[in-house]
């Protein structure tokens, strides 16, 4: 698809940040094009709009950028997965690991129904760790979730394997 390598080109890769060593893949600049930002939800629309997705769970925070214009094309809910303690309402949360210690992400309770069908976005896949949690959380409420979606994938990391026979549909493969 001729999309693909726009999208990829106006991803902008930033050495060092936030650690030294990282190559942290920057999407603030494909937001800056509008062309390819269109082609980056148009391309994920044509792939879900006819699969009865119910629910768009995006990951906090970039989760959130590209979520609901998906969620609003294909007629689907948009529902927010947040860092603890942001959701002011009752939650349900998961816990996954990081390189140093744990993390957490939660949903408000109530905003999902036992099955209902999810697509996950995020922007990127890494480990996986993030989108595995993401999965538990509906899982643990009886939410089929179809697939996840990201921008882009670091193959390197082998995140995709993590997530087992659960499907992981990316745009865009970076080094
Ligand atoms: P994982 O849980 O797969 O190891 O990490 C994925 C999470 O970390 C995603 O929520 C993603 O936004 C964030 N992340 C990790 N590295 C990068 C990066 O290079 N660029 C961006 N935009 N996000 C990253």
């Amino acid at each position: 698809d001729h999309r693909i390598a726009r999208i990829s080109s106006a991803i902008r890769v930033i050495p060092n940040f936030p650690k030294p060593g990282i190559l942290f893949q920057d999407i603030t600049t494909l937001l800056l094009d509008p062309k390819a930002f269109k082609d980056t939800i148009d391309l994920f629309v044509e792939r879900y709009k006819d699969k009865e997705i119910s629910v768009v769970a995006g990951i906090e925070a970039r989760g959130f950028i590209f979520g609901p214009p998906i969620a609003l094309a294909i007629g689907a809910k948009f529902v927010p997965m947040r860092k603890p303690k942001k959701l002011p309402g009752e939650v349900i949360s998961e816990e996954y690991s990081l390189e140093y210690g744990t993390d957490k992400i939660e949903m408000h309770v109530g905003a999902v129904e036992p099955g209902e069908r999810a697509l996950i976005i995020d922007d990127l896949i890494a480990t996986g760790g993030t989108l595995c949690a993401a999965i538990r959380l509906l899982e643990r409420v009886g939410v089929k979730v179809v697939e996840c979606a990201c921008v882009i994938e670091l193959p390197e990391l082998e995140g995709r394997k993590r997530l087992g026979d659960k499907p992981l549909f990316v745009l865009v493969e970076a080094a």
